[in-house]
């Protein structure tokens, strides 16, 4: 059944080339709760975990494989047969390897990449693991980038989010030209194709971002031409936005806006280099990284932006407490006792009148 799911599906995008992230996201996360459930069970390290945890621990162990386990088992607890670290599920070895490309799917580098996996999943020698992984992509070592030569001017970290944004222009790349958009505070990016780089189509699309994420303070650009014609100038005068541009000839003054236009331009790249759709690559990546945690704040731009986490295809490895919780709810409520109103045409019933009621 799943081998005719896949075909019809990839049947579909030669038919609907620009198909959607939430369409690709259905189809590609390979392992999920039910089948951790499962290995775990078979798993001969996991197994024994799981009766330990069950039925107490012993004094010692001298089994290695085991050693990780007991050292942590204050921590460890059994969830929906699952063992869990912490918030974190352990995953059984044999879906290790899946799990590994999994989380390396948007090709974000050795730091982020395990930041990520820690919000999810642990095993003995995770870290190890997810480092030999992005080390030894073919994709990532394609696109890598020279290192920095300069130091990036440091600005002063607004307090409020979305209160400072540094805009620039990515590309042309495979065709497209993108704003790039970085949120100082909260360091959430956004990637936006433009079809000409005109002022009336940034103000149009700056006039669609911001009215989903608020007005700026300021913004930091260059001085190349969209950002310092008069329309442009008289849009943001209007919105009461002020302008710094950032030094000539010294990109690095919006440094901000550089690393995330070279971030970009790499995450671009990369499907260009794999021959896969860009958008959902783009897409794919942004949802990952928004909401992985960043190396300067400490915390993901999603909560810093949002206040929330962003549901990814990596929570479905959770164990699901909702169907739990529902069964709950229908035990207590057939406990206690209550039925359901049946009327038959013509019964004699009761009823408030609205009409003339005072409206509180
Ligand atoms: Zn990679």
């Amino acid at each position: 059944m799943i081998s005719t799911h896949k075909e019809s599906r990839s049947e579909e995008n030669r038919e609907f080339p620009e198909q959607t992230y939430l369409h690709f996201a259905s189809e590609a996360l390979l392992i999920d709760n039910n089948s951790l459930k499962r290995e775990t069970a078979r798993d001969a390290i996991l197994g024994r975990v799981l009766g330990y945890i069950r039925d107490g621990w012993p004094q010692d162990i001298e089994i290695k494989d085991i050693k990780p386990y007991f050292h942590r088992q204050k921590e460890l607890y059994e969830e929906l047969g699952c063992v869990m670290w912490g918030h974190r599920v352990v995953v059984p070895s044999i879906c290790r390897e899946k799990l590994l490309a999994e989380l390396h799917e948007a090709h974000m580098g050795i730091t982020k990449t395990k930041q990520f996996a820690r919000s999810y999943v642990w095993w003995p020698g995770i870290d190890e693991a997810v480092e030999a992984v992005c080390r030894t992509c073919s994709v990532c070592a394609r696109v890598a980038d020279a290192p920095e030569r300069h130091e990036p001017r440091p600005w002063l970290w607004p307090e409020r989010p979305w209160s400072r944004l540094h805009l620039d222009f990515l590309g042309p790349i495979g065709g497209a030209t993108y704003l790039v958009t970085v949120d100082a505070h909260s360091k959430w990016v956004e990637v936006t194709a433009m079809s000409c780089i005109s002022a009336k189509n940034l103000i149009s699309k700056l006039r669609e971002m911001w009215a989903r994420f608020g007005l700026p303070r300021q913004i930091v650009s260059d001085n190349g031409p969209p950002f310092t014609s008069q329309e442009f100038q008289l849009f943001l005068k209007d919105n009461g936005i002020e302008h710094i541009f950032s030094a000539p000839y010294h990109p690095a003054s919006n440094g901000a806006a550089e690393n995330a236009v070279g971030m970009s331009k790499r995450v671009i790249k990369k499907p260009l280099v794999q021959g896969v759709n860009i958008d959902i690559a783009l897409n794919r990546f942004l949802l990952v990284y928004r909401n992985t945690e960043h190396c300067t704040t400490g915390v993901s731009p999603a909560k810093l932006l949002q206040g929330r986490s962003l549901r990814t295809r990596l929570d479905c490895l959770k164990p699901e407490l909702q169907p739990r919780v529902r069964r709950e709810q229908a035990r207590q409520a057939r406990a206690a006792g209550g039925s359901r109103r049946q009327f038959a045409p013509g019964d004699r019933v009761w009823y408030r009148d609205y009409r003339n009621s005072v409206v509180k």
